[in-house]
């Protein structure tokens, strides 16, 4: 298959990035000649146990943690539901979750079919949020109860990039002894994290959101923080995961969080600038243009922009005629024409949630870019308006 990347202008980066040149330079010897299984005795394994370690350093350097406390799982997926089920394991009698309504699938999910699956034992909390995205702390500190086993709040969205204060939010949880894990898979490397200033027991983290091959994860375990695997199998991670490593995409993971603490300045300088920019540019040349979610509380690469009285996916199709790649609601929800439950539970009307577009920026996206997408909205917006019933000029 031949994907021509030079001809796409990719705007979709909280949908999956590209891998980085050095990341995929990193992974390729693990492809061929250094194929040792990590856990094996002899030198030709044991190097490569010695690559993972290294990987698991990276990995620990970026989160401001130990390397102890690295689980290399398949993605952010997995993190998030071994985080969750390692809790209700642990504490069998206390069958409560508090979370909210803009979490991803991952975690949203999870908890709807173990209301099912467990004859409704096990109930969930979903906190609402604000008109702007926003969490209302004194709303979470008063759902926390004796029963609650664990508080999952993801430390940004990936719809709106609207940023969660999840450190205040795992103190207080710690304050009543219940478990608090982060879903921080957009957050890790767009925004500064550093576990030894915080009380959060577990965060998720998937490469493919920060320039590291799709189908790995880590799960971050805080040292004491009890823990109940999600595999079970061989000793892999210290027996916290059964399943031989999958070297080369840790290796890469390692190496894109190495990049990552090297660009996170520029991610929150240059990229910056450049959403401001798009965003700033689109909503004054686009009429009834909204932007969705916290202006400032947000992660510098995301934009989410409603469109009145257009359709998210034909605006996706005819921005695809030019190569523009971004996604309406989230990957995972694009393809249904339900609007986005994050934009529902902010109170986004119908007819604005219904034209919502994500941009979602990288390093790797440049002014020209952004300039050629500034040309091409408004024509383009303008024609789907034209053949709207519900528009009127
Ligand atoms: N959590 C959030 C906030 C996400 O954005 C995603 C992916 O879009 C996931 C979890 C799932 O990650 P993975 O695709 O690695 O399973």
């Amino acid at each position: 298959m031949n994907c021509d990347k030079n001809s796409i202008i990719y705007m979709d980066n909280n949908a999956t990035t590209r891998v980085a040149p050095e990341v995929l330079e990193a992974m390729l010897p693990f492809f061929s000649d250094c194929y040792g299984n990590p856990s094996s005795m002899h030198n030709f394994g044991g190097q490569v146990g010695r690559v993972v370690a290294e990987a698991r350093g990276q990995v620990a350097e970026l989160l401001g943690a130990e390397p102890e406390e690295i689980v290399f799982t398949s993605c952010g997926t997995e993190s998030d539901s071994t985080a969750l089920l390692s809790a209700l394991q642990t504490f069998p009698e206390k069958r409560h979750i508090v979370t909210t309504k803009v979490e991803h699938p991952a975690v949203k999910n999870l908890c709807e079919n173990l209301g099912k699956l467990t004859g409704h034992q096990y109930h969930t909390t979903r906190l609402g949020v604000a008109e702007d995205g926003t969490l209302n702390l004194d709303s979470y500190c008063e759902s926390l109860a004796d029963n609650t086993a664990i508080a999952s709040v993801m430390w940004a969205n990936n719809e709106t990039g609207v940023i969660f204060p999840v450190e205040e939010m795992a103190r207080f949880a710690k304050e009543q002894g219940i478990l608090f894990h982060t879903d921080a898979v957009q957050a890790v490397g767009k925004i500064p994290i550093n576990m030894k200033n915080n009380q959060i027991d577990f965060l998720s983290l998937s490469g493919h959101k920060l320039h590291a091959p799709k189908g790995i994860g880590v799960l971050y375990v805080r040292k004491g923080t009890p823990f109940v695997p999600f595999l079970h199998g061989g000793h892999q991670e210290k027996g916290r995961r059964g399943g031989t490593e999958n070297v080369a995409s840790i290796v890469g993971l390692g190496k894109a969080c190495e990049l990552a603490g090297r660009m996170m300045a520029e991610e929150n300088t240059r990229v910056r600038a450049l959403r401001d920019k798009l965003e700033q540019g689109l909503l004054a040349a686009v009429p009834k243009s909204i932007l969705n979610g916290h202006a400032e509380q947000r992660l510098p690469n995301t934009s989410n922009i409603s469109f009145e009285y257009v359709e998210g996916e034909a605006i996706l199709l005819h921005m695809n005629l030019y190569g523009i790649c971004a996604s309406s609601g989230s990957a995972c929800t694009s393809g249904s024409l339900e609007p986005s439950h994050v934009l529902r539970a902010m109170g986004v009307p119908f007819t604005a949630a219904h034209g919502s577009i994500r941009f979602s920026l990288s390093v790797y996206n440049t002014e020209e870019e952004v300039d050629f997408v500034l040309t091409k909205m408004p024509e383009i917006i303008s024609n789907l308006r034209i053949m709207s019933p519900f528009w009127q000029e």
